[in-house]
């Protein structure tokens, strides 16, 4: 499901999730492992305030797993909690919770002091399309959905997913917009599939690809495709990725959409190993 997001969506999806906040304690807020900060919404501090928050790297198996160790001290240096998982294979569930919990822990000690019976903590889940809110949802559920009657305060019933005896979540995810202004921001979610290839050339898509990977991964990209070299300009590597493949037109022209269909695929298939393309480095450099 992709998305077209118009000021209309943006606004109906921020007050979905800000009417929605009221009812939870904690957010998980859901990120792509392999870019931790482009799939993040642009306005997510803004909209869950001071709401307790724990940070998600799901897909952590795509992503460079040094990477990920970076990105989760960066956030954890901010004062943001962050775990890494894999929700498709139901990895580092439980840590989830524990984090939660101890996000939590003065919050209820407050209560219990207070002589409020202990409860289950209340937590949503929130993030841009296909970072994985579904399979991570469906994941902590197992088969414990509750059926719970209305909510006051909000029209629609909402259903909470039992986590154990110590969580309950939320059956719908809040849906939030990606990050458009970039450029290469736009080329990171293109390729690793959190946007519609059709919303941004192809090509464009591949050369940046080529680009970062020359950049990050030369070796990796050199092996994949056979190439000696790589060097300037880009385009020439892409000719000859082209040619290795068979891309001819029938004139013997390269076929440039099809070899930049084969660069993408690839990258999306792992076929290039494990990427993280929000890198930590040049984030330090743009804040010093
Ligand atoms: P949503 O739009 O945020 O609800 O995303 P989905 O749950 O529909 O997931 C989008 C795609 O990512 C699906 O093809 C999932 O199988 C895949 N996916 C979700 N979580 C993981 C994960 O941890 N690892 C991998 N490799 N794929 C995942």
């Amino acid at each position: 499901m992709t998305i077209q997001w118009f000021p209309g969506h943006m606004a109906k999806a921020r007050r979905e999730v800000t009417e929605k906040l009221k009812l939870v304690d904690i957010i998980f807020e859901l990120v792509d492992a392999r870019l931790p900060l482009s799939s993040r919404n642009p306005m997510i501090d803004q909209i869950i305030q001071q709401k307790p928050r724990l940070m998600i790297l799901n897909k952590a198996d795509m992503a460079d797993p040094s990477r990920t160790s970076e990105w989760i001290n960066y956030f954890n240096e901010r004062g943001i909690r962050a775990v890494a998982v894999n929700s498709q294979a139901g990895e580092g569930m439980k840590q989830i919770v524990t984090a939660a919990k101890e996000i939590l822990q003065e919050k209820f000690d407050r209560m219990k002091a207070k002589g409020i019976k202990p409860r289950a903590i209340r937590t949503m889940i929130i993030g841009i399309p296909n970072v994985g809110k579904s399979t991570l949802i469906n994941r902590l559920a197992k088969k414990n959905i509750a059926k719970t009657g209305n909510t006051p305060g909000v029209t629609k019933a909402q259903q909470w997913i039992k986590v154990g005896k110590e969580l309950e979540l939320l059956d719908t995810p809040g849906i939030l917009w990606p990050k458009f202004e970039d450029e290469q921001i736009g080329y990171k979610l293109a390729l690793t599939g959190a946007i519609k290839d059709s919303i941004l050339n192809l090509q464009d898509i591949a050369v940046f690809a080529l680009r970062f990977l020359n950049t990050y991964y030369p070796e990796r990209l050199k092996e994949r495709y056979g190439l000696e070299t790589i060097g300037e300009p880009i385009v020439e590597a892409f000719d000859e990725i082209g040619r290795k493949r068979g891309c001819l037109m029938s004139g013997g022209e390269i076929d440039y959409d099809k070899t930049s269909e084969i660069i993408i695929r690839d990258v999306r298939m792992e076929r290039l190993g494990r990427l993280t393309f929000d890198i930590l480095e040049e984030y330090n450099e743009e804040e010093s």
